[in-house]
């Protein structure tokens, strides 16, 4: 890996998943074959019309098929992505295709499983593996993970989950996202624990974490920064940028009745993938002179990964179903086209926003200021010895104590029992104050409260230094030295083994790559080796030449008719959003129109402008404008009122709440209350004789006593009589369901009258029946009401 400057492609591996349960259990066919030797993707039409139509076929850098391990994608693809990030390059991986063939699976994989992990965390092992192999190098490693939904960038890393991130731009290091978060990390639990918390928010964030990951884009983006002194003797830093980018699904997205919040999403929600699209088209273009990266937050933010200072790696995921095909083809076109995008990719070394070099000078900062500490200390204490002969013999003995120490120097390690040397010194002063009885009682005091301040001063100077070197420590523990473990056997054997791997992987490389060339070549020197013996040879191989020119032909002509056929549904697409749009607009319109005085309109038309930066309308902060008098003075009010009051309007005021005549609030705020429609509810009046009969029979209820058994028994009795005889009266009814008169709740005929049957007691309502007994089947009934 060489510190290049020459322009490289962007390398487009293309990867199938195997066919799922679900498409197996529907017996679904395959459509997709997939050559790993030559590098080639071939799709047949499961619908097509004539049985020799050409499959389409696709050539890529690699593809992999079903049975493709994660760890070769890895080792062939990845590592040596990985590795240039590790020299100072920038690179990007992306995984695109539409939801459910394995982007997801391609970049995480499955977290526990080794054998079935994914990118990320293979990267993982790989950087940190990396560091600790090295030597003379120091590196600091920190992660940050990001998500964009519904152009919306969200730091899944911070606490605040709600908060919404905003894009921005520096002349010298370019577009960044502002106050995200990154976590700097030491080693491979540390870094996997930063990606589990950002999925965890990932899918707390969402009702339906299957249809959210389907439309956002989750970009996990390590920065790995390295020193090195180099042959100029200087510490040079190289800052390497990975970014790991699982984009939303690639299908069309399915538009359910766009209104509100679900309009915001038909509109925005693969916004970023289509100006991919959009960038992508225009960068292989060689015409297009304006790349549309500020179109949406995703290529903004990757800006450098198309067509810039990074190198790229797209995998293009696909199903081999056939009821995916449209789907796959987009897939393989779309990538096939990224293919072309020429990157410039360089080592970046000594970028002004390092880190690592902030940190080295923080430490060294903090070093020189706790060196100093101990300096001070140093002289004090030689000041001390020098001027203070005439001192009393108390201190005079712990000078002789301060000279011994001082003449071997405590070295760096043994600062903590420098402090505890010096703080049992002072405690033994202390006693022999307070145990000398020669001294005065007020000199004593005063010697007593010198030594408190000095083991005060002591004490806090400790602290200080304390917390000085935690701090140093801290910080150098975050960065990184490798070949501490060096000689370890194993780790010679690993080295030895992912040796051999990548070249295995090199070696794949270049056998595919010369068997795409043979391929190439075969057609264009097929006529330089042929010399005819014969007009009829000639003919012959002449014949055959263009026979497979005008398959070729074909194939290419129903590419075209396909990719017109693709353009035109996207027009529709593009015209049905934009329909929806235009109508959205209208009723603003009409809301604007009957609800906002047009004064107030064009005010707010002034003041609006469009802010580029953040995609959206704001209002300009209302200014007094020069010369304009009525913005500049207020009428002159009365005291204590806002406007000028004339007296008349005070008193009547003051009289009463005339509205007319109100300074401020002239709003009434009461609720005016409608008018009654209703009367007082009156008690009905009842005549006498009738009361004296409710009264009876409300008497007679509490006397009735009830045997429910006879009761039911007998009103089945009577439901079956009647039953019977109504069957009899209406002949062709009763013929039909002999059962349908004495049915007992199972037959659903309806009975003459017209009304439901319930329950036992079905056939008991009937025509021949007062309208009271009707009611009783058809309701429930207290018990007291039983028929007479
Ligand atoms: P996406 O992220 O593209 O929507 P996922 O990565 O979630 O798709 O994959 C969908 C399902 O297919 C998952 O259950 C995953 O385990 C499985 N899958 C995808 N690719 C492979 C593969 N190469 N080998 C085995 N299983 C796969
Ligand atoms: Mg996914």
């Amino acid at each position: 890996m060489s510190k290049s400057k020459s322009a490289e492609t962007v390398k487009v591996v293309v990867r199938c998943r195997p066919m799922n349960e679900k498409e197996r259990a529907a017996n679904y066919e395959r459509v997709v074959t997939v050559d790993v030797k030559l590098g080639q993707v071939a799709v047949r039409n499961p619908r097509g019309s004539s049985p020799h139509e050409h499959p389409k076929v696709f050539t890529f850098d690699s593809v992999y098929d079903w049975n493709s391990k994660q760890v070769d994608l890895y080792d062939e693809t990845f590592r040596p992505l990985v590795d240039s990030v590790l020299l100072g390059f920038n690179g990007t991986i992306f995984a695109y295709g539409q939801t459910g063939t394995g982007k997801t699976y391609t970049m995480e994989g499955v977290r526990n499983d080794p054998e079935r992990r994914g990118v990320i965390p293979n990267s993982f092992e790989h950087i940190f593996t990396h560091i600790s192999r090295s030597q003379n190098q120091q590196y600091l490693v920190r992660a940050s993970y990001l998500e964009i939904y519904q152009e919306e960038i969200r730091d899944l890393l911070s606490k605040d989950q709600s908060r919404r991130l905003e894009l921005k731009e520096r002349p010298d290091t370019g577009v960044y996202v502002k106050d995200l978060s990154s976590f700097v990390t030491k080693s491979v639990r540390e870094i996997e624990h930063v990606m589990n918390v950002g999925n965890q928010n990932r899918s707390v964030g969402s009702t339906n974490m299957n249809e959210h990951s389907s439309r956002s884009h989750a970009i996990f983006v390590i920065t790995i920064e390295c020193s090195e002194t180099g042959l100029d003797e200087e510490c040079h830093i190289r800052v390497g940028k990975l970014n790991l980018v699982d984009l939303a699904g690639s299908e069309r997205q399915a538009k359910t009745g766009a209104q509100g919040e679900r309009l915001k999403e038909a509109t925005k929600i693969n916004l970023s993938l289509s100006a991919l699209g959009n960038v992508i088209s225009a960068l292989v273009d060689g015409r297009s002179t304006h790349i549309p990266y500020r179109d949406s937050k995703l290529t903004r933010l990757l800006q450098d990964s198309l067509g810039g200072n990074a190198r790229t790696v797209m995998v293009a995921n696909i199903g081999p179903a056939s009821y995916n095909v449209e789907e796959t083809l987009t897939t393989l076109r779309y990538s096939n086209r990224a293919k072309n995008i020429k990157n410039k990719p360089r080592i970046n070394e000594d970028p002004k926003d390092a880190l690592l070099r902030e940190f080295q000078e923080e430490i060294a900062r903090l070093k020189a200021q706790l060196e100093k500490k101990s300096g001070r200390r140093k002289k004090k204490r030689r000041r001390r010895r020098g001027g203070e002969a005439g001192d009393d013999g108390a201190d005079d003995g712990e000078e002789d104590e301060d000279e011994e120490e001082e003449e071997d120097p405590v070295p760096v390690g043994d600062k903590t029992d420098y402090w505890r040397v010096q703080q049992e010194k002072l405690e033994k002063e202390k006693n022999a104050i307070l145990e000398d009885h020669s001294l005065v009682a007020e000199d004593k005091l005063r010697l007593l409260k010198e030594k408190e301040r000095k083991m005060d001063d002591l004490r806090r100077e400790k602290e200080a230094s304390e917390l000085l070197s935690s701090k140093i420590k801290a910080m150098e523990s975050k960065l990184l030295v490798g070949g501490k473990n060096i000689v370890d056997h194993t780790n010679e054997q690993q080295k030895i083994i992912e040796l051999k791997r990548k070249e295995i992987a090199e070696q794949k490389r270049r056998e595919r790559e010369m068997q795409q060339q043979v391929e190439c070549q075969d057609e264009e020197t097929l006529e330089l080796k042929e010399t005819y013996s014969s007009l009829q040879q000639e003919v012959d191989i002449k014949t055959k030449k263009l026979k497979k020119l005008f398959a070729k032909l074909q194939a290419v002509k129903s590419e075209i008719q396909d990719i017109q056929d693709s353009h035109i549904k996207e027009r529709q697409d593009l015209e049905q959003t934009q329909n929806e749009l235009t109508r959205e607009l209208k009723l603003k319109t009409l809301i604007m129109e009957n609800f906002i005085p047009l004064e107030e309109k064009s005010k707010i038309e002034n003041r609006a402008f469009f802010d580029e930066e953040d995609d959206c309308w704001k209002l300009r902060p209302i200014t007094r404008i020069e010369n304009d008098q009525k913005m500049m003075t207020r009428p002159v009010s009365a005291v204590g009122y806002r406007r000028p009051l004339s007296q008349h309007a005070r008193l009547a005021m003051m009289m009463r709440p005339d509205v007319r005549f109100r300074a401020e609030n002239i709003l009434l705020l009461e609720l005016d209350m409608p008018g009654r429609t209703t009367k007082e509810y009156e008690e009905p009046v009842i005549a006498p004789k009738v009361a004296a009969a409710l009264e009876d029979a409300l008497r007679d209820e509490d006397e009735i006593q009830v045997d429910a058994r006879l009761y039911s028994a007998g009103s089945l009795g009577v439901g079956l009589g009647i039953g019977i005889g109504l069957s009899a009266s209406s002949g062709s009814l009763g013929a039909i369901s002999p059962g349908s008169g004495t049915s007992a709740g199972g037959s659903t005929k309806k009975p003459k009258s017209g009304r439901p049957k319930t329950g036992k007691k079905v056939s008991t309502p009937t025509s021949a029946h007062s309208p009271s007994a009707m009611g009783h089947s058809l309701y429930p009934q207290s018990r007291g009401l039983v028929p007479k």
